[in-house]
């Protein structure tokens, strides 16, 4: 039978009758078996997610003070969604060993594991399912890599695809057998990993978003969400600044050929959003663009040199320049006597004006110019490479919009066109944009 792997995020679990909603959404689809749960996460904007507690308990003990007031409403939270859900997870007893673990000094990411941990028993004991404990099959590597021998040893214990299993989130061990956690957001990449390790049917991600946006609802109200798109596109999105998945979580399901689904488990019918390898004929045909993301934080040096085109290794000595300072850049857009390189504006915190001088003695350039501020747009959509018109689009949209572009730059893959501007302009860029392609 197909099995589908679900990871529900901390909001998804921040008590019980979240938890309810979470047993319904699993009952619904009997190849719905395998469940990765967060650690719990905020019920309202000013409460407090758990594993921030925990960091906050950790750090209190280090500096010797009482880890109590931190502690106390922490404990609180899984006995309240124990009790509520009448299940017996032996909270309390876990929950006094926790105290004295945080007491003795254990690791960070020990402590950080144990909302998940704790999640997970609850869960388990609330759908009947069995516990698995990530530390014992998700190994990590020196470098922080996932294992290849996780994916056959999860998959083995999980072999009975008539049983439900519950597998925490966000942590695995080290090489050294220690509990290491992923970064924060990181049961996204557990599930990604549960979901490959049993050759899930699907990777459904339930969040409290009906999928994901087209664009930043905070600049464009009221943004769609996408139906479907590829993991391609996604990662474009997500780079540029879209939060969606945690970035890593999408490598083990894109190699697997495994689509992601994100879902909303306060409405769960809502189809969400699919990530697949392959857009369907159907997505192709209708529409243009994936979505639209942008960040604002870049800066860019121009250089002029005539017959710049003619001098042989040009860019590669402005390049090692880059690498001597460790500086790596997003775009490098040239014509036949000028070349642009674009950076974070972090990258060059502290060091732009030694990187300018070296630039100037090393490459003795006719005109060198900083644009300390300047803001990245890019509109993102697979179909691009065969569609007539796009990047006219784009480019009446802004014209109308009266906003100068400052910088194009489409990559090889065809994927994206970005462009540059003022960060006075960022968000009516943002929103003529996706009103040019998105139609109400
Ligand atoms: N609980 C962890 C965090 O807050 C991991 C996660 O929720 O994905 O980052």
């Amino acid at each position: 039978m197909s099995r589908i792997v679900c990871k529900f995020g901390g909001t998804s679990l921040a008590d019980a009758n979240q938890f309810k909603k979470v047993r319904a959404i699993v009952e619904a689809d009997s190849r719905r078996s395998i469940v990765v749960p967060s650690a719990p996460g905020k019920r309202s904007a000013t409460d407090a997610k758990l594993t921030d507690l925990l960091y906050l308990c950790r750090q209190s003990v280090e500096v010797a003070t009482d880890f109590s007031p931190i502690f106390e409403p922490l404990r609180a939270r899984f006995l309240e969604i124990e009790r509520e859900l009448g299940v017996q997870a032996n909270m309390t007893t876990h929950l006094e060993q926790l105290r004295r673990d945080i007491l003795r000094g254990v690791s960070r990411d020990f402590i950080a594991s144990r909302g998940e941990y704790l999640n997970g028993l609850i869960m388990a004991a609330y759908l009947d399912a069995e516990f698995i404990e990530p530390a014992e099959f998700i190994l990590l590597t020196a470098n922080g890599g996932v294992h290849e021998d996780t994916y056959r040893l999860l998959g083995e214990r999980m072999a009975k695809t008539d049983r439900r299993y519950v597998v925490p989130g966000f942590y695995g061990r080290d090489v050294k057998g220690e509990i290491k956690t992923f970064s924060r957001g990181g049961s996204d990449i557990s599930g990604a990993i549960v979901a490959r390790a049993v050759q899930a049917e699907v990777y459904e991600n339930w969040t409290d978003v009906s999928g994901l946006l087209m664009a930043d609802p905070r600049i464009v109200p009221g943004a769609k969400p996408m139906e479907e798109a590829t993991y391609a596109e996604i990662r474009e999105l997500s780079y540029m600044g879209a939060t969606v998945l945690h970035d890593e979580a999408i490598a083990p399901v894109r190699q697997a050929g495994i689509p992601i689904c994100i879902k909303n488990t306060n409405a769960p019918s809502h189809l969400g959003t699919r990530i697949v390898n392959k857009l369907s004929a159907e997505v192709e045909k209708s529409t243009e663009i994936a979505g639209i993301a942008g960040k604002k934080n870049f800066v860019m040096i121009n250089i002029e040199k005539n017959l710049m085109n003619k001098e042989v290794g040009f860019a590669s000595r402005l390049l090692s320049i880059l690498e001597r300072y460790g500086i790596s850049f997003e775009h490098c857009p040239s014509a036949i006597d000028s070349m642009s390189v674009i950076m974070e504006a972090q990258q060059v915190e502290g060091n732009i004006d030694q990187v300018l001088e070296d630039i100037r003695n090393t490459l003795k350039p006719d005109r060198l110019e900083l644009e300390k501020q300047i803001a990245l747009i890019a509109v993102v959509g697979e179909g691009m490479a065969k569609t007539i018109g796009i990047a006219a689009k784009v480019f009446v949209a802004l014209r109308d919009a009266n906003v100068n572009v400052r910088l194009i730059n489409q990559g090889a893959s065809e994927l994206n066109i970005i462009v540059g501007v003022a960060p006075e302009d960022y968000e009516k860029s943002v929103n003529t944009l996706y009103h040019a392609f998105v139609t109400a």
